[in-house]
């Protein structure tokens, strides 16, 4: 029987809670792609000690990150900072860039992508592009939006479509493009909903949370399907 890769997963520092926690569709959908999963919370342990033995990353969504990072203003609505996580994930994320290491990169995972090559952050979607949000139901919970995926991108090719009704989670999202990607998905507002790094292939980056619907919506399974095929190829 062929060996399941090992996916690393990324997941929330404990804070103040004294928990290190994940949601559980992340870890569901890496299994039914056939990965393995292994959780990594942050710690003081280097990014190539973290991946040793790991075939592919998944860095999951959780909380804002920090607007220092990216040159930002601090904002009133921003929630769930955790320095110890951004520091840990931007070593991670750039230890696996370097090593063109399969990367799946979700919601808060993107945009720490865009902030790891330069790029900023709107910090607050609704200052920009006003209190008619389409990506997160108020006061803090999952939507459903349409997204339109560029034909021509590999996203396109994995999802087997270019027209997306995913879950929707945020009130952050990428505002300068780091020079190094292409948005390959956007939503009707013009919020960027997918990032494709050309150097990198085997890289996808959402603004959306597929894991959250893809037990039910093959077209999100797709994703976590060829991520794992990726990582088992590596
Ligand atoms: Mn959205």
């Amino acid at each position: 029987m062929r060996q399941r890769p090992n996916i690393g997963i990324t997941t929330y520092g404990a804070g103040e809670t004294g928990r290190v926690n994940l949601p559980v569709e992340y870890v569901e959908a890496v299994v039914r792609a056939g990965g393995r999963p292994l959780l990594l919370p942050p710690v003081e342990i280097s990014a190539a000690e973290s991946l040793r033995n790991l075939d592919g990353l998944l860095l999951a969504g959780g909380g804002d990150l920090a607007a220092s990072l990216y040159g930002g203003q601090a904002h009133g609505n921003t929630y769930g900072l955790d320095a110890p996580r951004d520091a840990y994930e931007l070593e991670l994320l750039r230890f696996a860039l370097d090593q063109a290491f399969p990367l799946f990169c979700i919601c808060r995972g993107m945009q720490l992508l865009n902030v790891a090559l330069g790029g900023s952050l709107y910090g607050h979607i609704p200052d920009v592009f006003g209190e008619e949000v389409i990506h997160r139901a108020p006061p803090r919970h999952p939507i459903v939006h349409p997204v339109r995926i560029r034909a021509d991108s590999a996203l396109a090719e994995v999802s087997g479509c270019t027209e997306v009704e995913p879950m929707s989670w945020h009130h952050q999202a990428i505002d300068d493009l780091a020079d190094e990607l292409e948005i390959v998905a956007e939503a009707a507002d013009g919020v960027i909903e997918a990032v494709a790094y050309p150097a990198i292939p085997r890289l996808l980056a959402v603004q959306w949370h597929p894991e959250l619907t893809a037990k039910t919506d093959p077209t999100q399974q797709h994703l976590f399907d060829d991520f794992v095929r990726w990582a088992a190829e590596r």
